[in-house]
Formats: structure tokens, C-alpha cells, sequence
């Protein structure tokens, strides 16, 4: 199989004529703008919120490509990664005809993102021990799948995914294969973007939410050959990212250095709460994570779920995922954090709290 471009984009987004805003039809400086219906009298703010952001995000993409070694041109700026992941289905996936792959237990989205447009979703399970079962993949993919989600690390299960066996997917997939890396700076594993030279139907999903600690500003990033990038940009809405958000990220690059220390107390913090749950009677497995969490199998996750949550402490229940039985996702947290979530498990244990919290 082949992968060209040309034959698996929708044809609706072919002839698109895209929306042309004000920003992206003068990019110029000038003494008077009286293009864009902004307020010319100012926000109440004191920043110049009153005019309409950088559609394309300049700077922060230049900034992005430079530290990630790619082009400009390889780079989207989204609102979350969740953006990409809807402007994917919707660039590839014909409505009611084409079709996602995912491998669960995985990140929810790629499976919602299909749901909105009514595209169909494939699903081969990880293996056991979460790995990804390629000879499978490679049977459920079709004419028809035009998008492969893998996370890795992967969302729950924290663990990455074989680099030369997603590598060898994409060398002969005649599709698109996202490689969603939200957690990859928690990881000993380096990114895949490098390879968007070669793989020009590899693209990378990236996130400020994640080590960055700019959840709340929603600013997401998709790597790809400038062909990818040039269909995203031309989906998305104008100004899908917010001037306040473009220039605290551009702010946070700044203080990258301060980004890598965090980064770095998250995975000593990740690995100590991991020794201490390990060594608690009701925890039964601790899945190897590479990210800022831990898949932990409980012998009663949702007694410990419901008691967690009155004394105040909130988890992730996955017990329901496939292959995810009695499980629970704990975000590693602050040191004190960490061990107001450890006392509360060895009250637990020792039955000494009030049996009345538990639902
Ligand atoms: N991918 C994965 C694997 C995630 O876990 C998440 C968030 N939970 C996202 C993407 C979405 O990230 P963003 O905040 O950039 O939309």
C-alpha cells in the first residue's frame, strides 16, 4: 500500500474555499486598521484584546518548530490537541463511508471525534500487557480506515508503544497514522517527529497541557509534512487560538528550563508513589507508566473509588475499560498530595475511617 495524499483527502475539503479573515488578508503593520470590526476604542483590559490574534500564530509556531527541529511549515497550532483531532476526522474520513482505527484502552476522543461526523470506528485491542498487537492492526486496517490513533504514552495505560512496530505501520499504511505523544516529555522515549521527513503520512500530536501545566489556556500542536499542515489550516476556524493564550505560551518557552525541573520532580514523584502503592494490601498491580500517571489495579476499585471520594480525593475509575479491570488512574500529584492520598489508602486499609463515607 501507497500513501498519497491526494487520494485519501475528502473531496468537499479539496474544493474548500477556506474562510479569509481580516488578519490573514493584510499581515502588515499599518497606522490605522478599520479592516476587522474590532473595537477601536479598546478592551476594558489593558492589553490590546481588542484586536483579533495572529491566525496562524507567527511566532509561536517559528518558536515551536525551532525547539522541536522541524519547519514552520510542520507545524499546527490548535486549540488542544482536541481540535487537531476533530480537524483530522473531518479532513480524511468521509461521513458515513470511512473509518478510524483505534486501540483500546485508549484516549476517548479519537472515538468521540469520529461519533460527531459519523465516521466508523474499528477497534483492535492492545494486548495484555498493553502492547500493540501490529499483526492485528494490520488486518483491521481497510481502503476505507483513513486514520490510525496511537497514543503513547498511552492514555490510561502509561505505557509507549514499540517505536519500530508503529515505524513499520506507518511505512505501509496508505493512510494517515497520529501518533498522539500528549505525555511524551514524561517519557524516556524521544518524540517521533523527526520522522515526519520521511513519513509524509505521520502525524504527531503534542500538547501544552501536559508538562507545560497550560491545561486551562488550550493549546494543542499536531507535526506533520506542510501538506497536512496546510489541509489543518485550512479547516480550522480563524482564530482558533486565542491572543492571551498565544503569547503565556510564548512566555512559558521562555521558561522552559523551569518546565524540564517540574518535569523531572513529576517522574521522581511518579516513581516513589509507585513503590508506596505497590507496597499497599489492597493494590494488586502497578502498570510501568511513562507519563504523569499510574494505571493501578485495586481489589475493590470501586469501594476505593467512593471512599477516596469522601475524603475528598478524586480519581480517575477506568475499572470499566476493556482490559482495564479494577482499575483506577491516579494522576501523580505534589508531594503532599501524593501522601494525603497514601494516608487516606492506609486508613483504608486499616479500616479505621467512617465506614458511613463509603457509597
Ligand atoms: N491526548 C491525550 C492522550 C490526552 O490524554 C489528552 C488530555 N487528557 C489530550 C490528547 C487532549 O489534550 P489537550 O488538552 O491538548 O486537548
Amino acid at each position: 500500500m501507497v500513501f498519497e495524499l491526494e487520494k485519501i483527502v475528502r473531496e468537499n475539503i479539496k474544493r474548500l474555499v477556506p474562510y479569509s479573515s481580516a488578519r490573514r488578508e493584510h499581515t502588515g503593520n499599518a497606522r490605522v486598521f478599520l479592516d476587522a470590526n474590532e473595537n477601536s476604542f479598546g478592551s476594558p483590559l489593558a492589553e490590546s484584546y481588542n484586536r483579533y490574534p495572529d491566525p496562524v500564530q507567527t511566532e509561536l509556531r517559528e518558536r515551536v518548530a525551532a525547539l522541536s527541529g522541524i519547519c514552520p511549515s510542520e507545524v499546527f497550532v490548535g486549540n488542544g490537541s482536541d481540535e487537531a483531532i476533530d480537524l483530522l476526522v473531518r479532513i480524511f474520513c468521509r461521513p458515513g463511508v470511512d473509518d478510524i482505527l483505534v486501540c483500546p484502552p485508549t484516549y476517548g476522543m479519537y472515538e468521540v471525534a469520529a461519533g460527531i461526523n459519523d465516521v466508523g470506528v474499528k477497534r483492535v485491542n492492545l494486548t495484555s500487557d498493553f502492547e500493540l498487537d501490529q499483526a492485528a492492526v494490520f488486518a483491521g486496517l481497510s481502503e476505507n480506515t483513513k486514520l490510525l490513533f496511537l497514543c503513547s504514552p498511552n492514555n490510561p495505560t502509561g505505557n509507549v508503544m514499540c517505536r519500530e512496530a508503529v515505524l513499520e505501520i506507518a511505512e505501509k499504511f496508505s493512510g494517515i497514522v497520529v501518533v498522539d505523544e500528549a505525555y511524551i516529555h514524561f517519557s524516556s522515549q524521544t518524540s517521533l517527529t523527526a520522522e515526519i521527513k520521511r513519513l509524509s503520512n505521520l502525524v504527531i500530536l503534542q500538547t501544552f497541557s501536559k508538562a507545560y501545566g497550560l491545561a486551562g489556556l488550550r493549546v494543542g500542536l499536531a507535526f506533520a509534512n506542510a501538506e497536512i499542515i496546510t489541509l489543518l489550516d485550512k479547516v480550522k476556524s480563524p482564530y482558533n487560538v486565542s491572543q492571551a493564550s498565544q503569547q503565556f505560551v510564548l512566555d512559558a518557552l521562555d521558561k522552559k528550563s523551569e518546565v524540564d525541573h517540574t518535569v523531572a520532580q513529576i517522574i521522581r514523584e511518579r516513581d516513589a508513589l509507585a513503590d508506596a502503592l505497590r507496597r499497599l494490601s489492597v493494590v494488586t498491580q502497578i502498570y510501568p507508566s511513562e507519563a504523569n500517571f499510574l494505571l493501578t489495579k485495586f481489589t475493590d476499585p470501586i469501594t476505593v473509588y467512593n471512599y477516596l471520594l469522601g475524603e475528598q480525593i478524586v480519581v480517575r475509575n477506568r475499572s470499566n475499560l476493556q482490559l482495564c479491570d479494577g482499575c483506577l488512574r491516579i494522576t501523580v500529584g505534589t508531594p503532599d498530595e501524593n501522601d494525603a492520598l497514601l494516608r487516606a489508602l492506609k486508613k483504608y486499609e486499616s479500616g479505621t475511617y467512617e465506614k458511613s463515607t463509603v457509597h
